[in-house]
């Protein structure tokens, strides 16, 4: 499949999972504009263009978030695609809070391209919970968000300068967002 196809593809199915899931923030925002706003930073800061990056960014939350199965995503995308959105992919069966610390250990061990996806995921992500604040989350679980993604970041590190930089500059505003409000 030529790789425009291949990725609005990937937007199609990614769109049709997430139907019907928002965003935790008050905004209403439709689920997939989270997965669309991952892949569109990995294309324009990190300057990313190998498609099997892209495709797995546009899925990256179907496995964890949809009732889509690795099967189901091998078959219409490939082996590389569905093996990288299972390595992005936390495991459900765990507790939240030890998939949050397996997150932060698994980094370094991650390879390049889930590197780069997870940064741009983490980067979204805090722009969200300082844009947007998810209902019910108070200040302080906020900002302990915000030291969350800062911590499992650093694995993530070393592979892609300008991703790395922007979600630097994310979080530092965010922050200070986050500190002008208390
Ligand atoms: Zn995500």
């Amino acid at each position: 499949m030529a790789d425009t196809a291949h990725l609005l593809a990937a937007l199609d199915f990614a769109a049709h999972k997430h139907r019907g899931q928002r965003r935790k923030g008050t905004g209403d925002t439709p689920y997939v504009n989270h997965v669309i706003g991952v892949a569109h930073t990995l294309a324009t800061v990190g300057g990313i263009t190998d498609m099997v990056t892209l495709v797995a960014a546009v899925l990256h939350d179907t496995l964890e978030d949809t009732e889509t199965t690795a099967a189901e995503l091998e078959d219409r995308f490939g082996t590389d695609v569905c093996h990288l959105v299972q390595e992005v992919s936390d495991d459900k069966s765990l507790p939240k809070q030890e998939r949050k610390r397996l997150q932060v250990e698994h980094g370094p061990h991650l390879s390049d391209r889930a590197k780069c996806l997870k940064l741009a995921d983490k980067t979204c992500n805090v722009r969200d919970v300082i844009q947007s604040q998810p209902v019910g989350w108070s200040l302080e679980r906020r900002m302990d968000y915000l030291d969350w993604t800062e911590k499992s970041a650093v694995g993530c590190r070393g592979v892609n300068a300008a991703l790395e930089e922007h979600y630097d500059r994310v979080l530092r505003r965010g922050r200070e967002t986050l500190e002008t409000a208390t």
